[in-house]
């Protein structure tokens, strides 16, 4: 028996729901995983809130991330006893999740714990941290260096915006961090950014190109910022769009990309290929200064998942939620 947080849905709203399970009642897999922490994501809050369309089924147990044990595995690459980290593919979605004290998976869906990682600052990081990662790599494949210019991220004390400040600012670059709240000056500057930029005054139509202000953006909330993002870049510059915190339009013209030469770079985590998701987790695990995650990340149990849930869809979630199973 152990213990899960279910949705399920009534007169079409989505309900959670703490319930006791039996380890049958799980779906098909490889891999038995001891499930010691899930974090909270916004896609989890919009499945368990039912604010958007995230689980195809229903009974679902929510949570895209987590990190554990393998208690059993049918398959020769993991071995009972073995650390791993999931994020993705569908879990939580389409297949029961992290939040939950046990979880049966595919094996192609795990990645060993990288070495020196445990699994609560895995889940610090989780999908947010994993993205920004991968928002990080697409600005340097694009030929960011610190030496461009400032460098913009948007939604910045949410959870993908302070793991992206973090990690631009341990590489060395001057990060400018959006925020439509004011009061979370000292914990963005705490992460290393170098400055503020409110969220209202690039929430306007911008012209089709505006002063350039930024040699790179990772952007976490789409819609007209994104599109006055765009406006503000460098030529040459590349932006890496991963979010819709905002919303899912996007109003630019193409005057960006044909006069500035700029780069427009679409972000996934969930179904990134193995290799480059270990190759972001061992960056993680490397560049991801340990005293910064003590910042961003607080934990919680399963049972204060749905209020948090709540918060998260409203915005008023700061940094990273880890889910405790403990
Ligand atoms: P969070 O809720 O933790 O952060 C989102 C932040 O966006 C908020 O904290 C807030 O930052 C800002 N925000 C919220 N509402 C608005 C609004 N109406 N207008 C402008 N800014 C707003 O979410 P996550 O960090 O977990 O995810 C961020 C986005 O990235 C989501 O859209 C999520 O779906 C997406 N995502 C995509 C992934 C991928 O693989 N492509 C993976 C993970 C996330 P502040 O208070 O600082 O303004």
């Amino acid at each position: 028996m152990f213990r899960a947080l279910v949705l399920d849905q009534q007169d079409g709203k989505t309900q959670a729901q703490v319930r006791t399970l039996q380890e049958s009642q799980l779906p098909e897999g490889e891999v038995l995983v001891a499930v010691d922490y899930s974090s909270l994501n916004f896609k989890d809050g919009l499945a368990i809130t039912g604010s958007g369309k995230i689980v195809s089924q229903f009974p679902m147990v929510p949570g895209v991330d987590l990190a554990g044990r393998v208690l059993e595995s049918a398959d020769d690459a993991f071995s009972p006893g073995d650390a791993v980290v999931l994020t993705g593919w569908g879990v939580g979605e389409r297949h029961w999740g992290g939040m939950a004290e046990k979880a049966r998976l595919k094996a192609d869906w795990l990645v060993p714990m990288p070495q020196d990682m445990d699994a609560r600052t895995a889940m610090m990081i989780g999908t947010a941290g994993l993205t920004a990662m991968l928002c990080v790599m697409a600005l340097e494949e694009g030929g960011l260096t610190p030496a461009a210019g400032p460098v913009l991220v948007t939604g910045a004390a949410g959870g993908v915006g302070s793991v992206s400040v973090v990690i631009l600012a341990a590489l060395g670059y001057e990060v400018h961090a959006v925020t439509g709240r004011p009061e979370t000056e000292a914990y963005l500057k705490g992460l290393g950014a170098h400055a503020l930029v409110s969220r209202e005054s690039m929430a306007s139509k911008p012209r089709a190109l505006e002063a350039q202000r930024w040699a790179g953006a990772i952007d976490t909330v789409g819609d007209t910022i994104l599109a006055r993002v765009l406006a503000e870049t460098h030529y040459g510059g590349t932006v890496a769009a991963c979010g819709l915190a905002a919303g899912f339009s996007l109003p630019t013209t193409v005057m960006p990309f044909i006069l500035r030469n700029v780069r427009l770079q679409g972000v996934d985590s969930v179904m990134c290929p193995l290799s480059r998701r270990q190759q972001a987790w061992q960056r993680l695990a490397r560049e991801l200064p340990a005293a910064a995650l003590g910042e961003i990340g607080h934990s919680i149990g399963l049972d204060e998942v749905p209020d948090y849930a709540q918060r998260i869809v409203e915005g008023q979630v700061r940094g990273r939620v880890i889910v405790d199973m403990s």
